[in-house]
């Protein structure tokens, strides 16, 4: 037999972490990494926050599992912190990045059956976008590399150029059931809607009647400096899927809507054995109470727009490896001249920090929103020795 007991769907390297330190990782041999991807920003206070683990283990003790058959306090407080930050007034709890969507997606089609409109099923989704693995949502994705082996896909999604309003435009027809789009293409490298981009896709949505659905699965919770990316916009959306930070590293996503968006999510429609349960909503809260405050966004701003100017500095050292800069808060891409993956690389391997590959060329810096002068400092160093001694693999 030659598969390993782990599915070999990851191309796994050798870095083998078994501790957190803050905003640092320790691998089975002792080495220590500066940790600027926290899990895919995931990590939003680091590891082995305090608070975090408090909550996590008070409530492990208290209990940690019941079914959705029951009354939940701990999800009624948790949904409560999002209704009373947020443009929502309903949540429903799910355990993942995907499964949100998938939720928001069968939202936006209920929304229409239940409006007695059953051909309304479509949702225009974006080229180079990212909602997830499961088979709704790699449906939702142009990228074929992902629909490789899985055919058929599922129905239903139409794909435009994002940040074109006219490609969207041209693909509004009697189908169309709304709009899903990440605020911020995360996978697809960093790259932030345009502010026409996003209150034209308001409009059209109002003129039409569709949903807006945001993916801030990636751009949301505090990551931007602000809780939801949207804010930045000054618009509202009708239904919005978020998870990765929201449980600091504990698994729990989230459906958010408005009233009117949820009209179609009555009784029996939708369901998850382990979605809401309270050692998850124990995390979830604790998050909440840490992140989704004027002070806490504030400083994730501040240390945004340091990185960001010592960033676009660094760059015009090495024209030849960097075009620019681009994101929000602490959630930055370094558009580069050449593939980032081999620079990833070389950055983890010989350097000890790690960042994430993105899409177009882009290295993304990601780091635990709770970072300090410090990390700052050792990021720089590191990034400055890393590029100072790469050399661009030659063309294969
Ligand atoms: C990571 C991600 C997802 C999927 O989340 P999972 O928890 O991996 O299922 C969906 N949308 C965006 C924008 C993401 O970045």
């Amino acid at each position: 037999m030659s598969i390993t007991p782990l599915m070999p769907v990851y191309p796994r390297c050798g870095v083998r972490p078994v501790r957190g330190d803050h905003c640092h990782l320790i691998d089975e041999d002792g080495t220590r990494y500066l940790d600027f991807a926290s899990g895919i920003a995931v990590n939003l206070l680091g590891h082995s926050h305090p608070g975090l683990i408090k909550a996590i283990q008070k409530q492990a003790e208290t209990l940690m599992h019941v079914s959705n058959l029951y009354g939940s306090p701990q999800g009624e407080k948790l949904a409560k912190q999002l209704v009373d930050k947020t443009f929502a007034d309903t949540v429903f709890f799910t355990n993942s990045g995907a499964e949100a969507v998938e939720t928001a997606i069968k939202t936006a089609r209920a929304f229409h059956q239940h409006e007695g409109d059953a051909s309304r099923f479509e949702l225009i989704t974006f080229a180079n976008a990212f909602h997830g693995r499961t088979m709704a949502t790699i449906s939702a994705s142009n990228q074929t590399k992902m629909h490789h082996g899985f055919s058929p896909l599922l129905d239903g999604f139409k794909y435009a150029e994002f940040d074109n309003l006219d490609s969207v435009k041209a693909l509004i027809g009697p189908n169309t059931a709304g709009f899903l789009v990440e605020p911020i293409q995360g996978e697809g490298g960093i790259r932030p809607a345009s502010q026409g981009f996003m209150d034209g896709l308001r409009a059209l949505a109002d003129e039409h009647g569709l949903m807006l659905v945001l993916d801030e699965v990636q751009c949301g919770m505090a990551r931007t400096g602000k809780l939801y990316a949207y804010e930045h916009y000054g618009i509202e959306p009708d239904i919005l899927a978020t998870a990765k930070g929201l449980g600091g590293g504990f698994p729990v996503g989230a459906c958010l809507a408005t009233e009117k968006a949820a009209r179609g999510m009555v009784f029996g429609t939708h369901g998850s054995t382990y979605g809401g349960n309270p050692l998850a909503m124990a995390a979830g809260s604790a998050v909440m109470d840490a992140v989704a405050n004027e002070d806490f966004l504030a400083e994730v701003t501040e240390k945004g727009e340091r990185i960001r100017s010592r960033l676009e500095q660094f760059i015009g050292n090495y024209p030849d490896l960097f075009e620019l800069v681009r994101g929000k808060g602490l959630m930055l891409g370094l558009k580069m001249k050449v593939q980032s993956r081999p620079f990833f690389v070389h950055l983890r391997d010989n350097h000890q920090l790690l960042t994430v590959a993105a899409g177009d060329q882009t290295l993304r810096v990601i780091p635990p929103l709770v970072i300090g002068d410090a990390e700052i400092d050792e990021f720089f160093e590191k990034l400055s020795a890393g590029a100072a001694s790469f050399k661009i693999p030659e063309p294969a």
